[in-house]
């Protein structure tokens, strides 16, 4: 289940539990480790295709397992400050003055540091369903 949450699961991982759960279910000799059992088989009955979506489509649909989780920046809110740039040790954001910056996402660490440092809020978390943004730094317009 960690590997799962770590995007690192596979659908091998989920027959594995269904195998291994009736068995824990059964033979644990504490009542914890039963417990355990009937918890993750109920959580994949209940939602299967949920966690299924973990591993084949590579999006945690609930938007709770940090490692789906990716960072972005809005060019609506955007106003070119450069204060991000500063904030990330990863160099991950691109962008100059008056330009809409842009996370690389390849570079991007999910630390979170650079949310905090823009004061326009224009930095936010997202899951399965992302924001629009430009693919390189533009200009900003006039608003
Ligand atoms: S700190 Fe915010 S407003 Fe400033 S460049 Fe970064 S994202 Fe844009
Ligand atoms: S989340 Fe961290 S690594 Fe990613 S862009 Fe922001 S400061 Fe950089």
């Amino acid at each position: 289940m960690a590997d799962i949450c770590r995007k690192k699961g596979r659908a091998s991982d989920v027959a594995l539990l269904r195998d291994l759960c009736p068995v824990m279910e059964t033979q644990s000799l504490c009542e914890m480790g039963r417990v355990m059992a009937r918890t993750v088989l109920s959580a994949l009955d209940a939602f299967g295709s949920e966690i299924e979506q973990h591993f084949t489509k590579k999006v945690c649909p609930a938007g709770e397992c940090r490692a789906y989780m990716t960072y972005h920046i809005l060019p609506t809110k955007c106003v070119g400050c450069g204060a991000c740039v500063d904030a990330c040790e990863d160099e991950a954001i691109l962008g100059k003055p008056r330009f809409i910056h842009v996370i690389d996402q390849k570079a991007c660490t999910q630390c979170g540091r650079c949310v905090s440092a823009c004061d326009e809020e224009a930095i936010i978390m997202a899951g399965a369903d992302k924001p629009r943004a430009p693919p390189r730094p533009i200009p900003i317009r006039r608003r």
